[in-house]
């Protein structure tokens, strides 16, 4: 049984207009999905509004018109009030950067309605979303200086933050390898990785299998075989597949290869989460 925990609606600021929760769930249904969880982004450090005017313009999105919380807060009364009609929909949302606005993150996780949260980084803190940087301007002593300060603060994240699944671990490899081909130095993380991986284990937390990499420039999941293989062999035990769709068409996408991988490394099961808690699926 193949389930999609990671997907975005119209209620992320990023996703493709007309994606209603409704269609997505109908084209899961479709698909002969077991679950979907929506899971809207809710990027801590632009809770508000007004703290959003004050980031630099280039970090706006043109359909940014609230802050983080707002989206946040109709995403999951839309997917609470649908989901008696869709009994395979379930309630999440994309923690972005905890660690950076701590108070925005407790309001979203004190909320009874998540089935699951997911915790992201997508920019160190005080930086741009790696996906803003202009790497053609960056050399590679400034792109390993960003990668230890990304690994760095996921650890710390990864320590202290409540969530239930960390998704999509080497995430700036998307843009720096995948879209701008620049080979950065990656194996001098791998004593890093195995200290987020012994973290999410202690404290009970997952890993995501997020397969938009196999629809990208990149070609791998985030994270690819080697970590998946490596968690595994730390002893990890709980992970779960995301598509990341942005649209309609990407839901369920690269889930089959995902699987495959995670069969790969030797696992039999996947996770889904209901009221924050895992349950196992066989591959
Ligand atoms: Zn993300
Ligand atoms: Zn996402």
């Amino acid at each position: 049984m193949l389930c999609d925990m990671h997907t975005h609606s119209s209620f992320s600021p990023d996703a493709e207009r007309g994606v209603t929760i409704a269609k997505m769930a109908e084209r899961a249904e479709a698909l002969g999905l077991g679950y979907i969880t929506v899971t809207d982004h809710c990027d801590c450090v632009y809770w508000n509004k007004a703290e959003e005017q004050d980031y630099p313009e280039h970090q706006k999105s043109d359909s940014m018109m609230f802050g983080a919380r707002e989206y946040a807060v109709q995403s999951i009364k839309e997917i609470v009030r649908l989901k008696e009609n869709y009994p395979k929909l379930l309630c999440g949302i994309e923690l972005g950067e905890p660690l950076q606005a701590p108070e925005a993150a407790e309001k979203i996780t004190a909320m009874k309605e998540l089935d699951l949260i997911i915790g992201s980084l997508h920019m160190n803190a005080g930086k741009p979303d790696f996906y803003w940087m202009d790497y053609s301007k960056i050399g590679l002593d400034e792109i390993t200086s960003l990668l230890d300060d990304y690994y760095r603060e996921l650890l710390e994240m990864c320590s202290v933050c409540d969530f239930d699944v960390l998704a999509h671990l080497t995430y700036p490899l998307r843009y720096i390898e995948g879209d701008h081909g620049i080979k950065a130095e990656h194996d001098r993380y791998t004593e890093k990785i195995s200290a987020i991986f012994k973290k999410l284990i202690e404290r009970g937390k997952g890993l995501e299998i997020n397969t938009s990499g196999l629809r990208q420039k990149y070609g791998r999941t985030f994270p690819d075989l080697e970590y998946i293989k490596l968690y595994r062999k730390l002893g990890g035990e709980m992970i779960t597949l995301g598509s990341d769709a942005h649209k309609l068409g990407d839901i369920g996408a690269g889930l089959k290869e995902g699987a495959e991988l995670a069969s790969e490394a030797g696992f039999r099961y996947t996770a889904v989460f209901r009221n924050r808690k895992a349950v196992f699926v066989k591959i």
